[in-house]
């Protein structure tokens, strides 16, 4: 068995962040299970720091492609780093994060060097010299468990999915690849990353709570009237106050697009569902939301759901949720932020 690569890539700071650590523990068991050695490869200006964080891990070697022209996501000079790496490090299998960075690069680099690549892959096994990954098909339905004969096999590990490494840092020595970019690799200049302001960034795949708002916060309330001001306060405070992640419904999100109310902050990002994202948090809490199967089927790894609504008889109270609360959410999330604020 040739050797097992860990491929990643730096951050702005010069560090690894946790998906790139949770892919160097699974790429150290997957050569554990195989009988290989692990070869470490990294990307990125100065890659010191992060050779440091993990000079522990026990690799064999550690392979660097840096300088100022691998700073920034390029097609062109990342597929050039990583093939340089891979060839290098004479990898069978090559297990990397799947961050926007690499997805794009990554399966083109494969094909590159004659492999194969998979992305969105959640669990990894190795035993008895047999390698097996896994990923989920149909829209988050369906586990397939698959292994492949062409190599390398790319591995690309969807983030949150794996306990990250977590041995000490130690001094590693560096062994630099070389590789020569023509101007064709940098063809495309990068000029700067365009991020939205902390606080208008409201999906947040590391918090603790995912909170769903459903389409009954821009309903007529007992009143009569429609209170989508109050419900925006009270979803930006909670947000606010918790960091938690907001997640929408489907039909609160099309809302904007049949010229009704909606909360201002929301987007078809934001959606989760069958036909929206299927987000992993260890708590979740859904407020004015159905609880409707195409919804619901989005939570799937949600490990405790909570719900807030009006009627006993919503989806949540069939099974959908470990507690519904029924109550008016407008109510119930004013107290909420009202004893968070005092607490904070
Ligand atoms: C092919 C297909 C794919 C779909 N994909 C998705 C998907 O990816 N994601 C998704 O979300 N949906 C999806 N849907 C739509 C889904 O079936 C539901 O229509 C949708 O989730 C309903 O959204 P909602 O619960 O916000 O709205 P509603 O069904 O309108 O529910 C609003 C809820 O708010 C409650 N409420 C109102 N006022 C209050 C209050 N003051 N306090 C507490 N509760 C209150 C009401 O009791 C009601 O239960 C899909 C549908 C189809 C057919």
């Amino acid at each position: 068995m040739r050797n097992v690569l860990f491929l990643a890539h730096t951050e702005a700071d010069g560090t690894l962040a946790r998906p790139a650590l949770e892919a160097l523990g699974t790429a150290a068991n997957v050569a554990a299970g195989l009988g290989a050695s692990v070869v470490t490869g990294l990307i990125g200006e100065n890659v010191n720091a992060a050779a440091g964080q993990i000079g522990g891990c026990g690799a064999v070697k550690f392979l660097a492609v840096a300088g100022p022209d691998f700073a920034q996501s390029r097609y062109g000079s990342d597929a050039a780093a990583a093939e340089a790496i891979c060839r290098t490090a004479e990898a069978e299998v090559v297990v990397a994060a799947g961050t926007s960075r690499f997805s794009r690069v990554l399966p083109g680099v494969a094909q590159r060097l004659g492999g194969r690549a998979d992305t969105h892959v959640t669990a990894v096994s190795a035993t008895n010299g047999g390698l097996a990954a896994a990923r989920w098909f149909y829209r988050q339905r369906m586990e397939g468990v698959f292994q492949r004969s062409q190599r390398p096999w790319f591995l690309l590990l969807d983030p949150g999915s794996q306990p990250p490494w977590q041995g000490s840092g130690a001094p590693a020595t560096v062994e630099p690849v070389a590789v020569t970019l023509t101007e064709a690799h940098r063809r495309t200049s990068v000029v700067g990353q365009r991020a939205p302001a902390a606080d208008a960034q409201t999906i947040r795949p590391d918090a603790a709570l995912l909170f769903v708002a459903g389409a009954g916060w821009t309903k007529k309330q007992a009143d009569g009237q429609a209170h989508v001001q109050e419900a925006e306060k009270l979803i930006l405070d909670f947000l606010r106050l918790t960091r938690a992640s907001l997640g929408s419904t489907k039909s609160l999100v099309d809302l904007g697009g049949e010229g009704q109310a909606v909360l201002s902050f929301l987007t078809h990002l934001n959606q989760v569902g069958q036909t929206g994202s299927t987000p992993r948090h260890p708590k979740g809490l859904a407020a004015c939301c159905h609880g409707e199967e195409p919804h619901t089927v989005g939570w799937r790894f949600i490990n405790e759901r909570r719900a807030i609504n009006l009627d006993p008889n919503c989806g949540w109270a069939r099974g959908k949720a470990d507690v519904l609360y029924v109550a008016d959410a407008f109510a119930v999330m004013a107290k909420v932020n009202a004893l968070l604020a005092a607490k904070s």
